[in-house]
């Protein structure tokens, strides 16, 4: 039986097949490398020696989905392909609703065509909106506040529906909250194109000298340091969660919502501080505006995934930050050089 990986050539979905190939997992991946190109999966290949079959093609392709569900013996989808930039989604709206709505859509009515029901869908705790208070629980209020949060809530709620037609489907929606660091060898990471719009892949070109210096997006929020603080959680802890995820679905009946996160928020400052000792660099950083739309705290109450699933992250600050650097500093150009 295979899974077929959307998008897994990207920075989760290439940690993710990573550890799906040392699970003994047969893997397809679909990447139209929008955002990506193949050396990540080449590198995984070297790292765990093991073969993924790598098709080059688009999610919104239904005569290609049609091939490849027919090709090959899929019972399972894990569905990261989408774009995923919130400033660039208020600009081109209609690509991100065309790629990450209209694009999930063909590929569950394929799956359908095809009698494949289980599904494991990428959301965000972005669709937690501005929560009243933290830590944050799957049953908070849902809202969006751009086009790329609209555009993962409305998937949700298509799931939601399409579990609630059919008793057939299994679908977990993992909201991830802030994915940080890269596998501890330092051949696969994050590869932002341009300059990165996230915290971490930010602070790190500016310890390596990339940058000059790292804009702190407001110092007037109502938290330890007056800075945002955000759940950071290491991707491979949430590689992690998508096996679990996946290896409960057989045990899951309709459609199931699962913070992936730690429970623990740091601050802005907090992070700068733990890279510039994990990197032994300095960060320099000024403070500018709030970045309209942040918010001011957000972190995962990480009990249900842990209680369900047997799910929890176990990396801390320090192996995040010492992994991210790694990457980095072995990479300065990313997967170019
Ligand atoms: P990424 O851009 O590195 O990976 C996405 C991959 O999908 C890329 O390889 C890209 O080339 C591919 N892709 C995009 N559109 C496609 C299409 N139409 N057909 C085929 N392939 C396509 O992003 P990531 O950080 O690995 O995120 C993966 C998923 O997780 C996305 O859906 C994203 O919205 C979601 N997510 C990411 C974060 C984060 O902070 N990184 C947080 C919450 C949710
Ligand atoms: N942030 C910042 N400077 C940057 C990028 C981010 O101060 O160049 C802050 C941002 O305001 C937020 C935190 O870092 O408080 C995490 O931001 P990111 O964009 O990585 O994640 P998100 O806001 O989506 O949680």
């Amino acid at each position: 039986m295979t899974v077929l990986v959307t998008g897994g050539a990207g920075y989760i979905g290439s940690h993710t097949v990573l550890e799906l190939l040392q699970a003994e997992q047969n893997v397809l991946v679909l990447d139209n490398f929008s955002n990506s190109s193949s050396e990540s999966l080449k590198r995984v290949k070297e790292l765990t020696n093991k073969t993924v079959t790598l098709i080059e093609g688009d999610i919104r392709d239904k005569a290609l989905l049609e091939t490849l569900f027919t090709q090959h013996s899929i019972d399972s989808v894990i569905h990261f392909a989408g774009l995923k930039a919130v400033g660039e989604s208020t600009e081109i709206p209609l690509d991100y609703y065309e790629n990450n709505v209209w694009g999930t859509i063909n590929l569950l009515q394929v799956m359908k065509q095809f009698n494949v029901f289980k599904f494991v869908f990428s959301s965000s705790a972005t669709v937690y909106g501005d929560p009243q208070t933290v830590p944050i629980k799957e049953n908070f209020p849902l809202s969006a506040t751009n086009p790329y949060g609209r555009s993962k809530l409305m998937v949700e709620d298509i799931c939601r529906d399409l579990a609630a037609s059919d008793s057939n489907w299994k679908i977990a929606l993992l909201r991830y909250f802030n994915p940080v660091g890269a596998h501890e060898s330092g051949r696969i990471g994050e590869d932002p194109n341009g300059i990165p719009n996230n915290l971490l892949p930010f602070i790190a070109q500016v310890a390596i000298g990339k940058r000059e210096a790292l804009a702190v997006f407001g110092d007037d929020y109502d938290t330890v340091d007056g800075t945002g603080v955000r759940d950071y959680i290491h991707v491979v802890d949430l590689a992690n969660g998508h096996l679990k995820a996946l290896a409960h679905l057989a045990k899951q009946n309709g459609c199931v919502a699962y913070s992936l996160g730690t429970g623990k928020g740091y601050s802005v400052l907090e992070m700068v501080k733990a890279f510039e000792k994990a990197s032994d660099r300095p960060v320099p950083y000024k403070i500018v505006a709030r970045r309209p739309g942040d918010i001011a705290c957000c972190y995962a109450d990480a009990s249900f995934a842990k209680e369900v699933l047997s799910w929890t992250a176990t990396r801390n600050l320090e192996q995040m930050m010492k992994d991210s650097w790694r990457w980095q500093s072995n990479n300065p150009e990313g997967y170019k050089k």
